[in-house]
C-alpha cells in the first residue's frame, strides 16, 4: 500500500527522496499549514529548483532542516552541476528530502529522471521508472510529462557524469602524501611501458611482513564523503583492527541502494614504476584494481608454465629456494624479470598488458621506491564521522 503522500502534487521516487510542487504558497496563512504537513511527514532537506519570485518559506523551517536553492527558469533544464549537488544530497542524505519546482512538473521531473541515471540506470530504464513514479502527477498538465528536449539531457548527463567521474578519481592529493618531486603517473591513450619496482614492506603494514618486499600497496577508497565530495582511505583497509563510519553506515543501510551506492569502498592499488623512456625517476600508479589489477591479475593467470609472471616485479630477490620450489622465473638467458606493457583507450582505462624481458637489474631502483606503506593518508574515526556528516549518526 502506498503511504499518503503530504501534499497533493507531490510524489514518491523512493523511501527518501520525495519531489513536487511548491511547498508554500502566496499567502503565509495558506502556506505555513501546507509546509508544516511536509514536516509532519519527515523531510528535512528541501532543495529548491526555482528562480522566479515565490513566496520564500526558508524562515519558516526549524533547525534541523537545511534549504539549497539551485535557481533554474521555467521549461529549462538545471545544469548538470545542479542535478548532480541535488543528487548528492539525496544520495547522502539519511533523511527525507523534497526536490520542488513551482508546479512539481518540468524541473523537477528532470531531476527525478536524471537521479535514476544518477544511480547507474539506462536511459531507457531511468525513463521508465520516471513514468512509473510520477503517474500522481501526470494529468495535471496539458502535455507530456517531459519534453522532448528533456528527455534528451538523460543521456547528455550519463556522459557528463562519466566524464566528471574520471576527473574526480585523478586528485589522488586528498589521501596520498607523496615525497617531494615523486608524482603520479597519468594513464593517457596509447602504449605505456613501466617497470614495476618493489619496496620494503613496512612494520605498518598490517597484513604482511615487515622488511620483505612486495609489489604493489592495496587499499579502498570511500569516494563522495561528505559534502565536499571527499575522497578517504577506508581504515579497515589498511588495518583490519580499525573501524570505518562510514562502511558501518553501508551496513546499516544495505536496503537504501541509492544512499549507499556511491560511498561503497572501491579497491585501488599503488605501484612504483619507472617509465621506459625515463629510467631514473620514480612514479607513483594509483589505479582501481578494476583499471589495472585485474588486468595483471588475469594475464598472470594466463601465462605459460615457463613463463612465471607472477614474479614479473621481483625477480633479482629469487633465492634459491624459490627457484627449487617454481623454476627459473623467467625464461632461460634473461633473469631480470619483466617490464609491464599497458595500452591504455581514450577512456583512460587499460586494455591489454603484457611482459617483456629485462634487460637489466632492478636491484638499485628498490633503494629509490616510496615507501607505499607511509603515503596513504588515514584518518581517524571521529574525524571520518565529522567529514561525513549528516549521512551518519553522531550520538551513541
Ligand atoms: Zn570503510
Amino acid at each position: 500500500m502506498q503511504p499518503t503522500l503530504p501534499i497533493k502534487y507531490t510524489y514518491k521516487v523512493t523511501d527518501i527522496f520525495y519531489a513536487g510542487e511548491y511547498p508554500f504558497e502566496e499567502e503565509q496563512d495558506d502556506g505555513l499549514p501546507k509546509l508544516q504537513k511536509l514536516l509532519d511527514f519527515g523531510i528535512v532537506h528541501f532543495i529548491n529548483l526555482t528562480s522566479e519570485r515565490l513566496t520564500e518559506y526558508r524562515e519558516f523551517l526549524p533547525k534541523h532542516c537545511t534549504y539549497t536553492n539551485l535557481s533554474t527558469v521555467d521549461y529549462t533544464v538545471p545544469s548538470f552541476e545542479n542535478l548532480k549537488k541535488t543528487h548528492d544530497i539525496i544520495s547522502q542524505s539519511k533523511d527525507k528530502v523534497y526536490v520542488h519546482c513551482k508546479g512539481g512538473h518540468d524541473r523537477t521531473g528532470v531531476a527525478v529522471a536524471t537521479y535514476f541515471i544518477y544511480i547507474g540506470l539506462t536511459v531507457e530504464e531511468a525513463k521508465e521508472r520516471y513514468l512509473k513514479v510520477s503517474k500522481p502527477v501526470k494529468g495535471r498538465y496539458p502535455h507530456t510529462p517531459l519534453m522532448e528536449t528533456q528527455w534528451k539531457v538523460l543521456k547528455e548527463y550519463q556522459k557528463w557524469l562519466a566524464d566528471h567521474k574520471t576527473e574526480t578519481h585523478e586528485d589522488h592529493d586528498e589521501y596520498l602524501k607523496l615525497p617531494d618531486g615523486v608524482s603520479i603517473l597519468p594513464f593517457q591513450e596509447g602504449v605505456l611501458c613501466v617497470d614495476v619496482i618493489p619496496y620494503t614492506l613496512a612494520k605498518e603494514n598490517a597484513y604482511a611482513n615487515a622488511g620483505e618486499l612486495w609489489h604493489e600497496k592495496t587499499f579502498y577508497v570511500h569516494n563522495n564523503v561528505g559534502h565536499n565530495n571527499a575522497a578517504v582511505v577506508c581504515p579497515k583497509s589498511t588495518d583490519p583492527t580499525n573501524k570505518c563510519p562510514i562502511c558501518e553506515y553501508i551496513q546499516a543501510n544495505q536496503s537504501n541502494e541509492s544512499a549507499i551506492k556511491n560511498i561503497q569502498p572501491q579497491e585501488r592499488q599503488l605501484f612504483n614504476v619507472i617509465k621506459a623512456d625515463e629510467p631514473d625517476k620514480i612514479y607513483i600508479v594509483n589505479q582501481t584494481y578494476r583499471t589495472l589489477g585485474q588486468h595483471i591479475d588475469s594475464r598472470i593467470r594466463n601465462a605459460k608454465d615457463n613463463e612465471h609472471f607472477e614474479f614479473f616485479a621481483a625477480p633479482d630477490t629469487w633465492t634459491k629456494e624459490d627457484e627449487k620450489e617454481y623454476g627459473k622465473p623467467v625464461k632461460a638467458g634473461t633473469p631480470k624479470g619483466m617490464t609491464m606493457k599497458l595500452t591504455i583507450n581514450d577512456n583512460a582505462l587499460v586494455d591489454t598488458v603484457n611482459f617483456k624481458p629485462r634487460k637489466y637489474t632492478t636491484k638499485k631502483l628498490i633503494d629509490k621506491a616510496v615507501n607505499l606503506d607511509k603515503v596513504l593518508i588515514v584518518h581517524s574515526y571521529k574525524k571520518l564521522q565529522k567529514m561525513f556528516g549528516n549521512g551518519i549518526d553522531t550520538g551513541e
